[in-house]
């Protein structure tokens, strides 16, 4: 993967953050892109006619670009520490090993009205809060977003749990 070369187009780094939600330093910056199935989002880099082109995770993406295109060497992953896989905001994102998140995940899990519980999985609550965003009063739009964590965890309050 050329991420030098992906983080040295200006374009692409223009398109990354005009898909960014981008809110206070203590907030989630929700992606407004397409999301994948395990709720992260996808970010297509480089171009077709410099033949860069190429579908990435938006996360290791973002956190190539605060951090530099050797961020992650070793094998090392991002850790949501707000534990939404689509948050572009660097203050959320933590380096670790694959094992470092298993642990994390399977501890959290067992929280009551934590994001990993909400009943429409990850993907689905990503793709809720960006359909809240879309239909917000920009003037509300933190009332929206709440509403919507809230409404996949049915049996309580959304529980927000920065680690
Ligand atoms: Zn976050």
């Amino acid at each position: 993967m050329p991420w030098g070369t992906l983080l040295a187009d200006g374009e692409t780094v223009e398109r990354y953050r005009a898909q960014v939600l981008q809110r206070g330093p203590d907030d989630c910056w929700w992606w407004l892109g397409a999301i994948t199935d395990t709720g992260h989002g996808s970010f297509r880099a480089g171009s077709h006619t410099t033949q860069t082109s190429r579908v990435v995770p938006a996360h290791l993406f973002g956190y190539r670009l605060a951090h530099g295109a050797d961020a992650l060497a070793g094998g090392l992953v991002v850790r949501h520490r707000c534990d939404h896989g689509a948050c572009q905001n660097p203050g959320h994102w933590l380096p670790g090993t694959r094992g470092d998140n298993n642990r994390d995940a399977a501890a959290r899990r067992r929280l009551a009205g934590h994001a990993l519980t909400d009943v429409r999985g990850a993907a689905g609550r990503a793709r809720a809060v960006q359909a809240a965003i879309a239909a917000a009063d920009p003037e509300r739009l933190d009332e929206a977003i709440a509403a919507a964590l809230a409404a996949g965890n049915p049996s309580g309050a959304y529980q927000d749990s920065i680690f």
